[in-house]
């Protein structure tokens, strides 16, 4: 059982050599005679910015939103597997799940809450790390949920290119959005423009002053702002939204690395404009999924919604693949194929 280990928690910024794989890791995996745990093949496993802060050592009294990873132990996360045996009432052996699981080729899940049974196999599986799993929900949540949408309204997304950032995307062009997006090369913003439908799209690489170019995109200021990158752009953002504004917090990838997070200088604008700024976790919304997979599952058939993945072979490719998203290496949700069932 070939596993990725966590070699120590991790400051600054992570490096392909803070895990190691452990191909020596050939303990044979079972089911407990009268446990309700499932033994599962993993698949496909999904690299997600949230496992930074999970690297990051504890500091006692200091909550963080996620549990951190153990030194030494397999990373974890999400990611879609096959059942080999089951001591679950829920679960059988041939059955198809997305949920949390270890980056390892055989786990034993003792935990099965977070588990989804996956009743659709007309799209590809790896679908239910991205646009049909975690960050799908995420941008179905935040956007619907936390902004408030009405047509018309004026949309921007950050790191527009990625997991969630696409699909919300896409999201607010099907309700009729004028929809703008951030992303860090000349690639990721012909994407936006050319295969997502967005209205605009720029590198804000290129920009030496952010505002200004918020300024260009949107003269008559922004409605939604779907952040997703914190900092410098949220500074500008602020400055350039619109009164009663929405802005759905979903992360701040700019910041993950940092020991110290940047000030942010603009938040007395939520006063005089009367700006809603909100943040939201995923797993708070996963009883909508039902009715996400509703409303998508048509789109894509119908080809009215289209998904980017950046897909890495092998288990011994997840290190760099992970690191590679505070880089922006992955172009669209990036995907670590394990096995191909
Ligand atoms: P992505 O697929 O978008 O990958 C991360 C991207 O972030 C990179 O490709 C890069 O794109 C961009 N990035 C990296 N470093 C920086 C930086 N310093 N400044 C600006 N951009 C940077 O990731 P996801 O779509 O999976 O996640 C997007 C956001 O959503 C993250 O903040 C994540 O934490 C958050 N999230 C929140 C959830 C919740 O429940 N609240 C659930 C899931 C995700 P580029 O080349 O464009 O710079």
């Amino acid at each position: 059982n070939k596993q990725v280990i966590l070699k120590d928690y991790v400051s600054g910024f992570p490096k392909e050599s803070d895990m190691y794989l452990n191909a020596s890791g050939t303990k044979k995996l079972k089911v407990p005679e009268g446990s309700n745990a499932i033994l599962v093949k993993n698949l496909y496993l999904s690299c997600d910015p949230y496992m930074r802060p999970r690297m990051r050592q504890p500091i006692p009294g200091n909550q963080t939103y996620v549990q951190p990873f153990k030194p030494g132990s397999p990373i974890t996360g999400y990611g879609v597997a096959k059942v080999l045996d089951s001591g679950h009432p829920n679960f059988k052996k041939g059955d198809l799940v997305w949920g949390l699981t270890g980056w390892e080729e055989y786990s034993l899940i003792t935990t099965t809450e977070r588990l989804f049974k996956i009743n659709h196999t007309d799209v590809p599986l790896s679908y239910y790390t991205g646009l049909l799993g975690m960050p799908g929900m995420t941008a179905y949540a935040g956007f619907y949920e936390i902004c408030s949408p009405k047509k018309g309204e004026h949309v921007f997304i950050s790191a527009a290119s990625g997991a969630v950032g696409q699909l919300v995307g896409q999201f607010a062009k099907l309700l009729g959005c004028y929809v703008v997006g951030s992303a860090g090369s000349k690639e990721k913003v012909d994407l936006l423009k050319n295969k997502f439908g967005f209205n605009e799209a720029f590198n804000y690489k290129e920009e030496p002053d952010l505002h200004a170019a918020l300024k260009r995109y949107f003269p008559e200021g922004i409605d939604i702002y779907f952040e997703n990158v914190g900092g410098k752009m949220l500074d500008a953002v602020l400055l350039n939204m619109r009164a009663h504004g929405r802005i759905a917090v979903c992360g701040m990838i700019s910041q993950y690395n940092l020991e110290h997070p940047e000030g942010v200088h603009n938040l007395m604008t939520l006063v005089g404009k009367q700006i809603r700024m909100e943040g939201f976790m995923v797993f708070e919304y996963y009883h909508l999924y039902p009715k996400f997979l509703e409303l998508v599952l048509p789109h894509i058939k119908e080809g009215k919604i289209t998904y980017v993945e950046d897909v890495a072979e092998g288990l011994e490719s997840a290190p760099a693949a992970l690191i590679g998203l505070f880089t922006g290496r992955n172009v669209g949700k990036q995907v670590v194929v394990v096995a191909r069932e």
